[in-house]
């Protein structure tokens, strides 16, 4: 079974081997098991139950919430040549007929349902009668009303169980908390199933956090060094996201604005050309999420701070589903802490008010923290790790510590000389000696603090500020704008009892530098052939009126890029192209880059045997070179099969390197040499008297060729 399991990996899929824990779980729902899997965004759900759906009689029934999803996940099997359809309102009628028509002939290994849909007695009594391979619960939070996600649609897919007791379940999501979790198995009533948490890590995404300065600019300086790339930029409110599009259109970056206060057209319209590459960043609120299943999201940017660590692990979470560098960056400052929290304690729950502010302060320490941010997200979700990670910001660049002591005393007395009833913003417009209005009106300029601070600029002020606030030196009154006051623990500090050591606020420009090299520097995804297999890609989807990940993924296209395939052969060994995608796109992708290594070298491979670049031997040797067979290169070519041959017998002669035994049976060809060794270059038919019957004519002219270049 392995070995199968592992064939249909490689020829459906593409893939070269599994992923933990795949491989256990297709074994268990092929065997009839019930599972539960938790695995993170882009960790390879789906073939969990693909697979078993091809190794077990009759059809898997899949339920998805979301019909842009179901319809994606579709067109990506039929693309490997599996029999999948869905079965949804956006049906017509016809089309739901030929679905129900090809179910019921056993023409399907996987049909994709919405729960409401499926559990309609009409058709839960069709499948009754039907061989069933499997249910697959997608994004099986849903039905928890603890979750992040409840919908009330999948709540009756509980019944399953009782009504096909025999037939497996695998219930899958992403959803990281035990308690959510608990409820899913007892609500689909799964409690034998084996349950699976991979890790949560997210390898591939390197997580930065910026002190949010000029947060247009910033924004500006990241995009600039990813102008092929796309991404979400989320931010809190829709006022902010529009604003955000429209100055990101105006710097001449293509950007889209998402938000739930637009209409459904317009939504969908920026949701699909995101999807099809035709837009490169769309700016959102929150409300831009579950839909996109994009792989290819290569940077997720939080212009605010998101409200827990939860959403921000998710958010960032949908940046390289697909494996390959992303990036989650993140612009904090302390005015967004000041808004999301007036915003919290502006309800009148405050059962609810504790817990959100609770996740909010979880969220600011992980912003403020100067330790590694994977160790700190997974801790956070109960995954302790012994070692940094060595892709964030912290773990690339350290923060360097100091001594802060003599810093430190100069805020505190200056929040304490200010009477304890101003923002950071005043303190550190008194300690660089501001001359506003303001300042003078209230005559803080006379203060002995007024100005003794200069040396340091606004946002280092900052900083400090922030990390005393951090450390508990000064507390911040949100019920008074954010006020500074001093607790307990300052007043040591200003009698310079204890030393304070704070980590060296980060010179931003050059850590956008430095994040801009390393993104220069990524792995071929950048390199020119790559954009050449991305059009190429392009196009095909465009024919189809399929997103482009369908096709082949980024990271198939990077590894295309990289390896170079020259033939069918070494195609099939790149992840992801399995026989069906090879026999549809293959020779589209193999011009490309026989094209590209051309344009490389002019003249290419063929140049030093005189014959003239637009030679229509030339294309024939190409075609070759690609591993097609003689009908193949004449039906390409649209020529006769004997003009190719006549083509490839000349190539032999001009001394190209063509391998014979890939159109001649090998034993033949030294009874051909013989005769030619004997007769010399006598025309075909005299050659081929005397010769076996199953000897042809284009044998002939082939060994013919090969051996008038090595008399
Ligand atoms: P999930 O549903 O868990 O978010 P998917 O099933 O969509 O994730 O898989 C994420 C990506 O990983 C897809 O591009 C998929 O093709 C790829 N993938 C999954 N399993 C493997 C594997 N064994 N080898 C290589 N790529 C894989
Ligand atoms: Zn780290």
């Amino acid at each position: 079974m392995i070995n199968t399991i592992q064939h249909t990996l490689k020829t459906v899929f593409g893939f070269h081997g599994f992923r933990p824990p795949q491989q256990e779980v297709i074994e268990r729902v092929v065997a009839g098991e019930d599972v539960f899997l938790v695995m993170p965004t882009g960790g390879g759900k789906s073939l969990c139950y693909q697979i078993p759906a091809l190794h077990r009689a009759g059809v898997a029934i899949v339920v998805s919430p979301l019909i842009s999803l179901m319809k994606d996940q579709v067109d990506a099997l039929l693309a490997n040549g599996v029999r999948a359809a869905c079965f949804n309102s956006s049906l017509s009628n016809d089309e739901a007929r030929t679905v129900s028509r090809q179910m019921e002939k056993g023409e399907l290994d996987l049909l994709y349902v919405a729960p409401e849909r499926l559990m309609q007695p009409e058709f839960l009594e069709r499948l009754a009668t039907l061989k069933l391979a499997l249910f697959a619960i997608d994004e099986a939070h849903c039905i928890s009303q603890w979750g992040h996600d409840f919908r009330p649609d999948y709540v009756q897919i509980g019944r399953l169980r009782g009504l096909f007791p025999v037939v497996p379940i695998v219930a899958m999501t992403a959803t990281a908390d035990p308690e959510t979790r608990r409820d899913i198995i007892r609500q689909l009533g799964i409690e034998q199933a084996t349950v699976y948490v991979a890790g949560f890590d997210r390898p591939n995404i390197t997580y930065t956090v910026m002190p949010k300065q000029k947060p247009f600019a910033q924004l500006g300086a990241f995009l600039n060094g990813r102008r092929a790339e796309a991404g979400i930029v989320y931010a809190l409110s829709r006022k902010r996201v529009e604003q955000v599009a429209e100055r990101l259109n105006a710097a001449g970056f293509a950007a889209a604005a998402y938000h739930a206060g637009l209409p459904d057209e317009e939504r969908r319209r920026v949701q699909d050309a995101f999807r099809r590459d035709d837009l490169r960043i769309v700016v959102a609120t929150v409300a831009f999420g579950m839909g996109i299943d994009k792989p290819n999201v290569r940077f997720v940017v939080h212009y605010d701070m998101p409200k827990s660590v939860e959403s921000y692990y998710q958010e960032t979470g949908r940046a390289g589903r697909d494996g390959l560098p992303s990036e989650a960056l993140m612009l904090f400052g302390m005015g967004d802490v000041m808004t999301a929290r007036s915003l919290i304690e502006n309800s009148d729950n405050p059962e609810r008010v504790r817990i959100e502010l609770q996740k909010l302060n979880a969220m600011v320490a992980y912003a403020e923290a100067l330790t590694c941010r994977r160790r700190a997200l997974l801790a956070y979700f109960g995954d302790q790790r012994d070692h940094d990670c060595d892709n964030c910001d912290i773990c690339t660049d350290p923060p360097q510590r100091f001594d802060a002591s003599e810093l430190a005393r100069k805020a505190i007395s200056c929040v304490y000389r200010v009477g304890e009833r101003f923002g950071a913003r005043h303190i550190i417009d008194v300690l660089r000696g501001a001359r506003g209005q303001r300042i003078l009106d209230l005559r803080h300029n006379e203060l002995s603090t007024y100005g003794i601070g200069a040396e340091l600029s606004s946002a280092e002020w900052d900083n400090i500020i922030r990390q005393l606030i951090h450390l508990g030196y000064l507390v911040q009154d949100f019920s008074r704008f954010g006020a500074l006051g001093l607790s307990p623990s300052a007043r040591p500090v200003l009698k310079g009892e204890t030393r304070v050591t704070l980590g060296r606020p980060r010179d931003v420009a050059k850590a956008e530098e430095k994040s801009r090299r390393k993104s220069g520097a990524g792995e071929g995804a950048h390199s020119a052939l790559f954009e050449a297999l991305r059009t190429v890609r392009k196009q095909i989807a465009d024919a189809a009126s399929v997103p482009p990940f369908v096709v082949f993924s980024d990271a198939t296209l990077v590894e295309m890029a990289k390896g170079r395939p020259r033939d069918e052969r070494e195609l099939l060994s790149i992840t992801g192209v399995g026989e069906h995608k090879l026999r549809r796109y293959g020779v589209q992708f193999l011009t490309a880059i026989d094209e590209f290594r051309r344009s490389e070298a002019p003249g290419g491979d063929i140049s030093d045997s005189g014959l003239s670049l637009n030679d229509t031997r030339r294309d024939t040797f190409r075609l070759y070179q690609q591993g097609l067979s003689l009908a193949e290169i004449a039906a390409r070519r649209g020529l006769k099969e004997l003009t190719v041959v006549s083509h490839l017998e000349e190539l032999l002669a001009s001394g190209q390197h063509i391998d014979l035994q890939r159109f001649v049976d090998a034993d033949k060809i030294p009874l051909i040499e013989a005769r030619l060794e004997a007769l010399g270059a006598v025309s075909l038919t005299v050659l081929k008297d005397g010769l076996p019957e199953s000897i042809s004519y284009c044998d002939l002219r082939l060994v013919r060729g090969a051996w008038s270049n090595h008399p």
